[in-house]
């Protein structure tokens, strides 16, 4: 269904060109890391408590990233979604969602991820990262789905007439 002119950010296309962001993320902050299967990156659901995840196909030809849509909006810094694509980044370099060897048992042991992070000078951002989430995560997400419940039952609405 074509939707209004005025619809939120959300349901337009994505602003954000995340195979761009990836590659670029790749290219400075791992390039040490071969890329030995075909990596996919997509925005995924508006998630309340996740911002991403990543996830290896059975046969491990392929490897799926899946980003958090509401980090497409331009209201989250960059770095929120820089980090995010990172965080999945890391797992992947530690075998998980990915065929390279395990570097150890869980893929969040001993704060390993922010260790990484870390290590390949993504430290800022990662504390800029938590401080943002810490302090707007919640209430910018309980206004995103205020908003695409009202543009819902607003659609609806429209059904309903319709059928009338
Ligand atoms: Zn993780």
């Amino acid at each position: 269904m074509p939707l209004a002119t005025d619809a939120p950010a959300l349901l337009s296309s994505a602003v954000r060109d995340l195979a761009y962001y990836l590659d670029q993320i790749w290219q400075n902050y791992f390039v040490d890391i071969a890329r030995v299967n075909d990596v996919h990156i997509d925005y995924c659901y508006p998630w309340k408590s996740r911002l991403g995840l990543i996830r290896l196909s059975l046969d491990q030809k392929s490897t799926f990233i899946g980003i958090n849509s509401l980090l497409q909006l331009r209201q989250v810094p960059e770095y929120v979604l820089v980090t995010t694509i990172a965080h999945e980044l890391t797992h992947y370099a530690h075998g998980f969602g990915s065929p390279l060897p395990r570097a150890c048992k869980h893929p969040h042991a001993n704060k390993v991820v922010e260790r990484e992070l870390e290590r390949r000078n993504l430290g800022e951002q990662l504390r800029c990262t938590d401080a943002w989430i810490d302090k707007y995560w919640y209430p910018f997400y309980d206004a995103q789905h205020a908003m695409i419940c009202s543009v819902r039952s607003a659609q609806r609405k429209q059904k309903v007439l319709q059928r009338g």
